[in-house]
């Protein structure tokens, strides 16, 4: 059985040796010293000034929120995970959704200013499948009308735009390290921030909202990432390389496999130095996207419909209609992408695909 990914684990002889530290340590969490050297390694992994691990990447989108959005309306895509959406709901914000680019697939950054409102407080962007929105565009307009900017970033790690990481852009940008993502510590997930102020308040929002163990900054909540959860990234972080040389020879093969002239790729934004980490692709209609999915399924090949559905149509959002985002919806689909998926079988879902489009 072939599904869409498959989370990578490293040789467990070397995850032992982090549970180790960890057993001589007799410290599980409340940011321990696996967690710590995590958070350098990634430091200097992604070249970024600031992280701060969590438990999973919807506490920090939450978070964010929470500091930055104050219950306000918020201007959100309706092309990503739920996780975008119910966080601004959850945060009791009220998500005012704008369609997006049919291209690129993030939001369409011509159509943000019609959305604003005086209740507006910030913009919620996600870079789909590690594709940058238009940044320069987005800063702009947030500049103009006093917004902040949050960047569900969950797709990015290891993603460059102008040789930047792409977690060095908005006021926060968040990523997801959950199993199914490209770099992962089983769940987990962390808050990026480059403004002093900001990053002290996400700090300690994590936390509780402790300054130290008898006093308080203000409100919080329990994001801490544990020991546990820094073993595996710590383990995860040595084969990084092998991970995105791994998966470009697989997006290689799918470019040279499949027949273009009846599917569509998403555009990468200009400048991007991309992270491999999905592949989306787009059919014609959505009764093609079952017939090839049918056909793959009964070769035991498991794609998933991502991002499905568009979540302007969630049952707890008010319905506004979102034509690009419903019908990319509808005609998307991930092809199986990881580390070791064997170019035949590559070949075999590119023939399938061609075959039944
Ligand atoms: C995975 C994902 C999330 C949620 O991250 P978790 O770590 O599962 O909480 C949020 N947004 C997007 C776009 C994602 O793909």
């Amino acid at each position: 059985m072939i599904n869409v990914t498959k989370t990578f684990f490293p040789p467990l002889a070397e995850y032992e040796a982090q549970l180790q530290r960890v057993w001589q340590n007799e410290w599980l969490t409340n940011r321990g010293e696996l967690v710590l050297e995590l958070e350098e390694k990634l430091r200097a992994h992604l070249n970024v000034p600031n992280i701060i691990l969590m438990t999973n990447g919807t506490l920090p989108i939450q978070i964010a929120l929470k500091l930055l959005a104050k219950g306000g309306e918020v201007i959100t895509t309706p092309f990503s995970y739920v996780a975008t959406t119910s966080a601004i709901v959850w945060e009791q914000c009220t998500p005012v959704f704008v369609d997006i680019h049919p291209e690129y697939l993030t939001i369409d950054e011509t159509k943000i200013a019609a959305a604003i409102t005086d209740k507006t407080t910030a913009i919620l962007a996600t870079h789909v499948f590690g594709n940058p929105c238009n940044i320069e565009a987005i800063e702009a307009i947030a500049l103009k009308h006093n917004l902040a900017v949050i960047y569900d970033a969950a797709h990015c790690f290891g993603v460059t735009y102008r040789k930047k990481s792409l977690f060095e852009y908005g006021d926060v940008s968040t990523c997801s390290f959950h199993a199914t993502k490209i770099f992962h510590t089983g769940e987990g997930g962390a808050a990026f921030c480059n403004n002093e102020h900001l990053y002290h308040q996400l700090f300690y929002s994590h936390n509780f909202g402790h300054n130290g163990p008898m006093d308080f900054h203000g409100v919080g909540i329990n994001a801490k990432i544990s020991e546990l959860q820094a073993a595996m990234g710590l383990s995860v972080l040595p084969y990084m390389d092998a991970i995105y040389s791994g998966r470009k020879r697989v997006v290689e093969a799918y470019d040279a496999g499949l027949d273009f002239t009846k599917l569509r790729k998403i555009k990468l934004r200009e400048k991007t130095q991309w992270n491999y980490s999905y592949y989306p692709i787009i059919f014609e209609s959505e009764a093609v996207l079952l017939k090839a999915q049918k056909a793959l399924n009964e070769a035991k090949i498991f794609p998933r419909r991502y991002f499905y559905p568009s979540l302007n149509t969630l049952n707890y959002v008010e319905r506004a209609e979102m034509p690009i985002s419903e019908e990319i919806a509808k005609c998307v689909m991930c092809l199986p992408l990881s580390k070791c998926l064997e170019i035949s079988t590559v070949k075999k879902i590119a023939y399938i695909i061609n075959t039944n489009v």
